[in-house]
């Protein structure tokens, strides 16, 4: 057997990428080694250069792309190769597809312990974007000073806090970039200081934008380490003089917040917010479902994906109109609230109080009276409604954060016996994990699809239909 050999630090290699890691980095092997090389893309023959070897792997730094692959595609963006936002601009957004389809198809194989050919007989297509730039409906952008002491925003370089001045990121809107340099020209003509997050001194931290991609209403948040911002009059008047015309879609600034920060955190948001104009939130809607989002509210960062999201799982749940639904892990209720109008009645659980509030809100405005929402961790929620109070369940949604759904709370979901279980998911892993207990437990898969909401980054999303297997063989 050839003997392998040993790698060290500052060693070059030439490799072929085979394969792309969770983190869009590019996987090759060299005598034995594995060898993760960011930037690199799938297809690439490329030089690197090891910067840290391990015994069986190794990571190394792409110094050059001897013959690129015919995925690689030239970004839009300057700094995509810097900044730690975008980890797959220089892949085709076709071979971003695929990677997210492989993703998912394999993760369901390797950690599901499904077979290649059930997968294939229930996955459909991934549903991509029709435009995979200018897509998120929020910004935050960092504000400080460079080493001549000029006011800039930007994004921090990946995985460190200093700021790289770039008021035009691909993923948000062009007009927040004017809305940025109004700021910054303001902050110069008035004195007014940027946050130095190392001396925990200065005032404007960062520029929180949000818009309403339906009803194109923006809001202006600056986060301050203070209470106070001064001459809001005219910050004010300066933000609604910009032009803020794009590609023949006339926007407007109808609010504008000041959320105050004086921790020393990374933590981005203040505990509330003050309006220093218009009214505390934007409308925006999805489907004709309308949601008031303010400074703090979660909402979903790609509006017109997530329509598309929603209809899958509505799909999925294939409601007649009697159902009782339960949506766990509701958000501001996104989800249920879509359902609701299908449904017979729908229980949000979400752990966050001030989401249920926002769920509450928008049942109100409109004018959905068939949702109730519990504020609690699903896993204690969901036993304790059954249990005492034998709510029952015709279909359960569950839309987890990363860490997928606790063991008990998947129990419960088995104990009640729904029909059709939606598993609406960002992280095909735990997804695999939890469709495993799910199966063992009486459930088919019958459906999956993922569903692009985040372009150009690696972030999957999955929607999967489960059906109780009395019902799917009677
Ligand atoms: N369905 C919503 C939000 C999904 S994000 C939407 O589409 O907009 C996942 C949500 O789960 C977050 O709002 C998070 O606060 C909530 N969450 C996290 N852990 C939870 C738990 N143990 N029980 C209930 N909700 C939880």
């Amino acid at each position: 057997m050839k003997e392998k050999a040993v790698y060290r630090k500052n060693d070059m290699v030439t490799v072929t990428i085979e394969d792309v890691g969770m983190d869009g980095e590019g996987i090759g092997k060299a005598d034995g080694y594995t060898l993760f090389i960011k930037d690199a893309v799938i297809g690439d023959l490329v030089e690197a250069k090891i910067m840290k070897a391990k015994k069986n792997y190794a990571y190394a730094r792409l110094e050059k792309v001897l013959k690129p692959s015919p995925f690689r595609v030239k970004p839009l963006c300057d700094y995509a190769r810097v900044c730690g936002g975008c980890q797959l601009q220089a892949v085709s957004y076709e071979e971003q597809l695929h990677f997210k389809e492989r993703k998912i198809f394999r993760d369901l194989v390797h950690i599901g312990g499904f077979s290649k050919e059930e997968i294939e007989k229930v996955m459909e297509p991934v549903v991509g974007m029709e435009k995979p730039f200018y897509y998120r409906n929020k910004a935050q952008y960092p504000v400080g000073a460079n080493k001549e002491g000029k006011l800039i925003a930007g994004f921090y370089a990946g995985r460190t806090h200093s700021i790289i001045a770039n008021t035009d990121c691909k993923l948000g809107l062009t007009i927040n970039g004017r809305i940025l340099e109004a700021v910054l020209s303001f902050m110069e003509r008035n004195h007014v200081t940027a946050y130095d997050e190392t001396l925990h001194k200065g005032l404007v931290r960062h520029v929180l934008i949000r818009c309403g991609f339906a009803t194109k209403e923006i809001m202006v948040c600056p986060v301050i380490n203070g209470k106070a911002f001064p001459k809001a009059k005219e910050f004010i008047d300066g933000l609604l003089q910009i032009d803020l015309k794009e590609k023949g879609e006339d926007w407007k600034i109808t609010s504008i917040c000041i959320s105050s920060n004086t921790k020393d955190t990374n933590v981005i948001m203040g505990d509330g917010f003050e309006v220093l104009y218009g009214k505390g939130y934007i409308t925006d809607y999805i489907g004709d479902v309308a949601f008031r989002i303010s400074p703090l509210s979660f909402y979903q960062v790609n509006p017109l994906q997530t329509k598309k999201l929603y209809e899958i799982a509505l799909d999925y749940a294939d409601l007649s109109g009697n159902e009782t639904v339960w949506d766990l892990y509701c958000g501001i209720g996104t989800i249920s609230l879509f359902l609701a109008r299908k449904a017979g009645k729908v229980y949000g659980v979400e752990i966050i109080p001030q989401a249920i509030e926002n769920a509450r809100e928008n049942a109100v405005i409109n004018q959905i009276e068939n949702v109730e929402f519990f504020v609690g961790k699903a896993e204690e929620v969901l036993p304790e409604k059954y249990e005492k109070e034998q709510i029952k369940a015709d279909v359960i949604v569950v839309d987890p954060p990363r860490k997928g759904c606790d063991e008990k709370c998947l129990n419960t979901i088995v104990r009640m016996q729904p029909e059709r279980i939606v598993y609406v998911s960002c992280d095909p892993a735990t997804l695999a994990r939890d469709l495993k207990y799910l199966r063992q437990n009486g459930y088919e898969l019958r459906r999956v699809r993922g569903v692009d909401q985040f372009g150009q980054t690696v972030h999957v999303e999955v929607a999967c239909c489960l059906q109780r297997e009395d019902k799917a063989n009677p």
